[in-house]
């Protein structure tokens, strides 16, 4: 048994204000790293900038991150990194500038390094990181992963290297502008981090904490997600302040509950769906759910998940499931591929407990 979680998590209101001296202590000159737009309109952006103005803090924002970050946008960030001389970055919005956070860090580190770096076993430091999350799903402000597409290997995946964030600010109003489809995708990759946490190889009673505790606020939370889509509102009318609150509270405790198990099978098969269909990373994990419980084989694990959920069946959380985020109709030829490079990959399958053959991975697509 070993717990691991370095970062240090602040989760409030106000919380990159109340904290700008501890940001602003990670270094003399920060790059903030964001994506196109959001960051502008949820305010969290202009909270990080008066906050290290604030502090005297000189800062370079890159606000060119994509969805789904590639190597070579974290390339051209370490180029504007280096010639601004900068010593520690700040994450800011869903995972996908926060992932990208680190690896820039860790490439503006290593400037002798090319980006064949990312993915070797390497010691290599990186620079002290900040997230602030505006997303509540990815838990990627308190885990060290960073994952990455691989345009040339048509994939994602995570980089070699373990980046912990120094600090994770965590204020739930930033989630106020997310979109119906934004909010629930996210939330569902939360979901999976809890489940593929839990039903794990590398679970153990003392790391399964966190998912215990994330999937009771899941369930806290589970009728306002399904009102929310079956009303096709925006968010902020069916949510409360304190929804918004479970909300990014069960996706970071489902960043430390994979933190310490890594993910399972459902994340495995999603890449190549989200690569090739461009389906949210949320959605393209979230419809392997179901196979990845039915066909679970420790059923007293399964059946103690679906209670801290609150459902009977693992077809009472299918059913739900469905409705919650749609169908995906994955092409034969993809699915087929796919299958066969999960089964292939040793290093995949590891985190699954259990013996998995090819036709009981082929029926996780529904
Ligand atoms: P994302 O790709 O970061 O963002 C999705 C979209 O939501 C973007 O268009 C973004 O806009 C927008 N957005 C972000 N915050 C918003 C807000 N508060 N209001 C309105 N729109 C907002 O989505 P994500 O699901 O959070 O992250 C997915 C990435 O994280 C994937 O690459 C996935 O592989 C990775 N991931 C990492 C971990 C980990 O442990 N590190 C775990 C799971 C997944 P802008 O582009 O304008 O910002
Ligand atoms: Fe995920």
């Amino acid at each position: 048994m070993q717990i691991y979680m370095p970062t240090k998590v602040y989760s409030e209101n106000d919380c990159v204000m109340n904290h700008r001296d501890e940001l602003a202590s990670l270094g003399s000159k920060a790059m903030i790293v964001t994506g196109k737009h959001s960051s502008r309109v949820n305010g969290s952006l202009l909270d990080v900038e008066k906050a290290l103005q604030e502090e005297e803090t000189k800062y370079v924002i890159f606000d060119d991150i994509e969805e789904n970050p590639s190597i070579e946008t974290v390339m051209k960030a370490r180029e504007l990194g280096r010639k601004e001389q900068v010593d520690f970055v700040v994450g800011i919005g869903g995972g996908s500038p926060m992932d990208a956070a680190k690896a820039i860090a860790l490439m503006i580190a290593n400037p002798q390094e090319d980006e064949s770096a990312l993915y070797e076993e390497k010691d290599l430091l990186a620079l002290p990181v900040a997230e602030i999350p505006t997303t509540a799903g990815t838990g990627s402000e308190v885990t060290p992963y960073a994952i990455l597409t691989i345009h040339a290997r048509k994939t994602k995946k995570s980089i070699s290297h373990k980046i912990y964030p120094e600090l994770a600010l965590i204020d739930s109003r930033y989630l106020k502008t997310a979109g119906l489809d934004t909010l629930i995708d996210t939330a569902v990759d939360a979901l999976a981090h809890l489940l593929e946490s839990y039903l794990n190889t590398n679970a153990d009673s003392y790391n399964r904490m966190y998912s215990e505790k994330g999937l009771s606020l899941f369930s806290d939370i589970k009728e306002e997600l399904i009102t929310c889509r079956r009303q096709g509102e925006n968010p902020a009318q069916t949510f409360s302040d304190q929804g918004f609150d479970v909300l990014m509270q069960m996706a970071a405790t489902a960043g430390m509950a994979i933190t310490h198990t890594g993910t399972s099978i459902p994340h495995g098969l999603s890449y190549a769906v989200t690569y090739e269909m461009q389906v949210p990373h949320g959605k393209a994990v979230g419809i392997f759910l179901s196979g990845f419980l039915s066909s679970y084989q420790d059923k007293k694990d399964v059946q103690s998940v679906l209670g801290r959920m609150g459902f009977a069946t693992v077809e009472e959380f299918t059913k739900y499931l469905d409705e919650l985020l749609g169908k995906v109709e994955i092409p034969e030829g993809l699915w087929i591929e796919n299958v066969k490079s999960i089964m292939a990959n040793q290093a995949k399958l590891k985190n699954y407990p259990f013996q998995m053959d090819k036709d009981t991975l082929y029926a996780f697509r529904r």
